[in-house]
């Protein structure tokens, strides 16, 4: 029998809450609209929580540890301690959480869930509802929450979930808006579709560990997470090293974060650093080695990862989808006047076709022949990826023990008009897939070891990031 979590109550009433034009828009087949309405329009007669309030309620009891109802718990000495960010009114809770003296209410859009004006690490509990659907950039804002929550603190929130299906973006897709038929404010827009992989979301978000709490399924589910540095080898093996790596090989791969990366570590060590530039992969100078620079802690530039290979180092770099790191370079390239080596000449020169260009010496397999090519990539302790960048910099940022930056987007190309065009067309994108086959399967054996890719058609990172 269903018992709310908020006040111990026994009885409900339901009333459908959905409106036909949202339904249409989110295509939902007749269970999912059932469910979807029993989860926002079957309510507590004594509290009036919803089925949605009652499983997150039921989510924090679980974080906490209590038996009691939500309701008597925010009475206790032990809740009492506690420091909470509700963001939004998380459901119908917040007449029962603003009792706690820790608590606080942040709201859109005075407050910014991708941007949270609160210090690292000042909250046992973040609470949303229902929201994540509505933020541009998801991942960002989960990881938001990891960044201003204490050590073992918990995440809970809800978000209307269709679980026979992937999440997908709405993103050039007609327009969609919770809220009632009537709202159409910029607030209740759509920008993501959550389905069965969820839960993908949060561990790429940085936490270690997801719970769903389902008080009926599907209808109520509601996840937890709680901010556990990762345990087990997935992180200590590379980092068991050193923890604080003296020595550092940072292969500059062109278009993927690495000038934020160059900039950033110029300003953060000065002179411990070893920018190497002269040695770019795609000029015949390309093939030298060297050794690791004396008193230097850092080398980083764009040059072949053999260069250094003679260097017991931690090594790292960042990567992008060979197509949308062939396109970017194209259009880079194209934007420049003078050209940077012999290359880039030809290419000015010539005006290839993107398909022409893919064909280039050195560019058909520019990551795993020209930057990678004889290196065992094994060697590598952090690799991050554009499509993650965000949190992937505030990983190597802990790694390294450097404030690292992830807003800091330096030599980004322009958007043309050709670039959107080359970028949407699904042809184009299959073609190019086609002709760098190589690099595409290189670059995901290394996403599916060092980042978070589940192979799911439908969990496009790159719509979720902001793209240079
Ligand atoms: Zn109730």
């Amino acid at each position: 029998m269903l018992i709310c979590s908020v006040c111990g109550g026994a009885s409900f009433e339901s009333e459908p809450v959905l409106w036909d034009k949202l339904v249409c828009d989110w295509q939902l087949a007749p269970h999912e609209r059932a469910y979807i309405d029993r989860q926002q329009g079957t309510r507590c007669k004594t509290c009036g929580s919803n089925l949605r309030s009652i499983a997150l309620a039921n989510a924090i009891r679980g974080a906490v540890g209590t038996d009691l109802t939500l309701g008597e718990y925010v009475a206790t000495v032990d809740a009492r301690r506690l420091a909470v960010l509700e963001i939004n009114e998380a459901a119908n809770l917040n007449p029962v959480l603003s009792r706690l003296p820790g608590h606080a209410l942040a709201r859109y859009p005075s407050v910014d869930v991708h941007n949270l004006p609160y210090a690292n690490a000042c909250f046992d509990l973040v609470l949303h509802s229902d929201t994540l659907e509505h933020v541009s950039n998801p991942l960002r804002a989960l990881a938001e929450c990891r960044r201003v929550l204490r050590p073992k603190g918990v995440l809970c929130f809800t978000i209307p979930t269709i679980i026979g299906r992937l999440t997908r973006s709405r993103a050039g897709l007609p327009k969609s808006y919770h809220g009632s038929a009537e709202t159409g404010t910029d607030d209740f827009l759509v920008h993501t579709e959550f389905g069965a992989d969820m839960w993908t979301y949060v561990l790429q978000a940085g936490f270690s560990t997801v719970s769903v709490n389902a008080v009926e399924f599907p209808a109520a589910l509601a996840l937890s997470a709680r901010n556990e540095p990762i345990s087990a080898c997935v992180r200590s093996l590379p980092q068991a090293k050193s923890l604080r790596p003296e020595r550092v090989v940072s292969v500059h791969f062109p278009k993927a974060a690495g000038s934020s990366l160059k900039s950033q570590f110029a300003t953060l060590l000065g002179d411990a650093v070893s920018l190497d530039y002269s040695h770019d992969p795609l000029t015949p100078a390309g093939a030298e080695t060297a050794l690791f620079p004396d008193g230097k802690r850092i080398v980083h530039g764009h040059f072949r990862a053999q260069r250094y290979a003679s260097a017991n180092a931690y090594w790292i770099t960042f990567l992008r989808h060979p197509v949308d790191n062939l396109i970017s370079i194209y259009s880079y390239w194209k934007s420049l006047m003078t050209p940077g080596h012999e290359l880039h000449g030809r290419f000015l020169r010539e005006k290839p076709s993107i398909f022409d260009f893919a064909a280039y010496p050195g560019i058909r397999r520019l990551m795993s022949e020209t930057y990678f090519g004889e290196f065992d990539m094994n060697r590598f302790d952090f690799i991050g990826f554009h499509e993650t960048r965000d949190v992937d910099v505030r990983r190597l940022a802990e790694a390294l023990n450097l404030p690292l930056v992830a807003e800091i987007h330096e030599n980004k190309t322009i958007h043309s008009t050709e670039r959107q065009q080359l970028e949407a067309d699904p042809s184009i994108r299959l073609r190019l897939e086609d002709l760098l086959a190589e690099d595409v399967a290189f670059y995901e054996r290394l996403r599916y070891r060092h980042g978070l890719s589940f192979g799911a058609p439908n969990l496009d990172t790159t719509k979720l990031t902001v793209r240079p």
